[in-house]
């Protein structure tokens, strides 16, 4: 029901779109939450905790996976596909519950506080870019609910948006989505980016885009994503190893748990997974070259 009065424009993905619906701030309260508490935040500190989980009996998916993402800093998540990295996403979101272990935040089970409480401290950037059936601003005003003009133009101009957007005969007023305006994928993801600015939620998580940009929305986005993670608790699970050379801490994922971290030059002096995933995309030509096509 909410979906069809969302009129949202799927392109694929469900799990992306499920996670737009939930982190929707839904006036509706969460059936099962009951009168759990609200999330206090204090400074956004996220910790997975042996944290086991499975979509089917039989199948897991992570296995104990510990690691802490510091506040305020950016921890980026690689490794080949099917390794884990966007269910880690999706239980931080509590989009599942873990089978064993606990993600906390300042030291708060996620478990024991209201969904609706968590989904206001995150921002999540997909990679896919959900627009709907309306304006510019609408689109971009859905990041935060009861956004003023100027804040809605601040948050475009801060995401490198304003300048296309005003190049629109009709500007912000512009339709989007189906028989609207056509957007590039980088004007898309620079609109994704001005909703979750104007979030100003402190933990940030980011799944990147695998489609290569071009160069100059590649270059533009990646500014705008560092502005948003700027002093912001940022998870980012990155394709393209050249984005996240400047992480504070890097984690390579496989089969469901870190097999190795630290910081990129530390990483590849260790000559081990990292070292060889960026060698390979290297040789590849290919900074552009998503790394789960490379392995
Ligand atoms: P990554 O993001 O590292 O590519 P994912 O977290 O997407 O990895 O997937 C990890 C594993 O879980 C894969 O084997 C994938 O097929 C499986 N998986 C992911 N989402 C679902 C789902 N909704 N239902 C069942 N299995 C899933
Ligand atoms: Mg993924």
């Amino acid at each position: 029901k909410r979906l069809a009065r969302l009129n949202i424009e799927l392109n694929s993905g469900l799990v992306g779109a499920r996670m737009l619906l939930e982190i929707v701030d839904s006036p509706q309260s969460e059936p099962d939450d009951g009168d759990k508490p609200a999330l206090a935040l204090t400074e956004a500190r996220v910790e997975f905790d042996h944290v086991g989980f499975a979509y089917r009996p039989d199948e897991p998916v992570l296995n104990a996976m510990s690691f802490t993402a510091e506040p305020g800093k950016m921890t980026a998540l690689v490794g080949p596909s099917g390794g884990g990295k966007s269910t880690v996403l999706a239980l931080l979101l509590r989009l599942y519950e873990p089978g064993s272990g606990d993600i906390r935040i300042d030291g708060q089970s996620i478990a024991g506080v209201s969904r609706r409480s968590l989904r206001q401290q995150t921002a999540y950037v997909g990679q896919d870019v959900y627009l709907f059936r309306d304006t510019v601003r609408a689109n971009i005003a859905f990041g935060k609910i009861g956004a003023s003009e100027d804040e809605i133009v601040a948050a475009a101009k801060a995401a490198y948006a304003h300048d296309f957007i005003m190049g629109f005969p009709l500007g912000y007023d512009t339709p989007v989505g189906e028989h609207g305006a056509q957007l590039s994928g980088g004007q898309r993801q620079r609109i994704a980016v001005a909703r979750a600015l104007l979030r100003n939620a402190p933990i940030v998580l980011l799944d990147e885009a695998t489609a290569a940009l071009d160069s100059e929305s590649e270059k533009l986005v990646q500014e705008a994503i560092e502005r948003l993670c700027l002093n912001r608790t940022t998870i980012v699970i990155a394709h393209r190893l050249h984005t996240i050379m400047h992480a504070d801490a890097i984690l390579v994922v496989e089969g469901g748990t870190i097999v190795e971290q630290g910081r990129h030059d530390d990483l590849l002096r260790r000559s081990g997974r990292y070292a060889s995933f960026f060698r390979l995309q290297q040789r590849h030509a290919a900074p552009l070259a998503p790394v789960d096509a490379a392995i």
